[in-house]
């Protein structure tokens, strides 16, 4: 018998994921649970210990009650204020920091979209921390590994931070479905502090298409394309035939062909979807970095040395005014 003998490892990981504690830090919109933010959970429970999810804004209960669904989650923290629908960050941040004080947490994590860019790392600065942004994979509780010049590197990066605020590159943690859970619902602690920046409006581009940053597929269109018109004309009809969301290259968007919400890239959206399709796109690494996950990359290029075919899995060389709208009639026709 071997007595004082040291803890296994298994013992020594489990003593400490009982002392981790997350806060996964959720979106909504109009009181409508983000679906995407519940990758904050997916991400959390990977870190183990506890985990409670965090929801403010205007009439957020069934938000609540949908996120308290998702299993292996203990608390949902909810705070009902109008003050906190936008989620300006000005506001939303001493509301934050009041709830991290309060649940003790060693881990606050949320989405690296424009919410989580925006609020997150003033939090953190509030409470002296260093942001850790945009994090692909979660190597244990203090390191997290990221992609730095456009994806064309992946750093490992170690905290030591007491609190460590995180945020996830959403295609790279599948988002939680509500399930069987059963997660307690609390009122958060609301400081009620004097507003600071207020929302003036939004215009917002609207589609009946499927979300871009969530799509199963996605159709995208570049410079190829000449004109809005003809983007209209060729890209649209074959969104609609795979049932697919539109996106854009930097330059179809900056050429006006697109809305600015459907550029993909560097400085656009991060996608991963099952199916993407570029058109007309040359497959710059700026382009790539916001689109090289998906599972299966198609391009239609009329030049054959374009870069786009180095990472696509099935090309077309041809001319795209042609090639498309053939393509469109047989998926319509299957
Ligand atoms: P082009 O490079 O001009 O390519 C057009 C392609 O269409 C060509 O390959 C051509 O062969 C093909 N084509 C033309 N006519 C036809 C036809 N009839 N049939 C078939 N094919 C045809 N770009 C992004 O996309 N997203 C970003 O987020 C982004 N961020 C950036 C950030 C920075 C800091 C910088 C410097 C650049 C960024 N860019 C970004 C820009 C990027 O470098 C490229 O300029 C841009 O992606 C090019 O877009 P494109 O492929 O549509 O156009």
């Amino acid at each position: 018998r071997v007595i004082g003998a040291a803890p296994s490892l298994a013992s020594r990981a489990y003593a400490r994921s009982r002392l981790l504690s997350t806060l996964a830090v959720l979106e909504q919109r109009d009181g409508q649970l983000s679906h995407g933010s519940l990758s904050a959970f997916t991400a959390a429970k990977k870190l183990g210990g506890t985990v409670h999810g965090f929801i403010a804004g205007n009439s957020v209960a069934s938000a609540a009650q949908e996120a308290a669904k998702v299993e292996g989650v203990e608390k949902i923290i909810s705070v009902d204020n109008l003050s906190y629908e936008k989620g300006l960050p000005e506001n939303y941040a001493p509301l934050l920091i009041e709830n991290i004080k309060k649940g003790g947490y060693t881990h606050v994590i949320a989405g690296h979209t424009a919410f989580g860019k925006s609020v997150l790392p003033r939090v953190a600065a509030m409470l002296d921390s260093q942001q850790i942004s945009d994090i692909t994979a979660i190597e244990n509780e203090a390191t997290f590994v990221r992609p730095i010049y456009a994806g064309n590197a992946i750093a490992t990066v170690e905290s030591s931070d007491t609190i460590k605020f995180i945020t996830i590159r959403g295609t790279a943690f599948a988002a939680e479905t509500p399930g069987s859970g059963s997660a307690a619902i609390e009122a958060g602690v609301d400081p009620k502090s004097e507003p600071i920046s207020e929302w003036v409006s939004e215009d917002l581009a609207k589609s009946d298409r499927p979300d871009l940053a969530t799509a199963g597929k996605v159709v995208s269109g570049g410079r190829g394309l000449k004109s809005k018109e003809e983007f209209d004309k060729v890209m649209l009809p074959l969104a609609d035939a795979l049932g697919a969301a539109v996106g854009a290259s930097r330059a179809a968007v900056d050429s006006g062909y697109a809305d600015n919400s459907l550029q993909v890239g560097q400085t656009g959206k991060v996608v991963a979807p099952q199916l993407y399709m570029a058109v007309g796109i040359s497959g710059a690494i700026q382009h790539l970095a916001g689109m090289k996950d998906s599972k299966v990359i198609a391009a239609i290029n009329k030049d054959a040395d374009a870069p786009i075919f180095q990472v696509a899995d099935v090309g077309l060389v041809g001319d795209l005014f042609e090639k498309v709208p053939e393509l469109t009639e047989k998926v319509k026709g299957s």
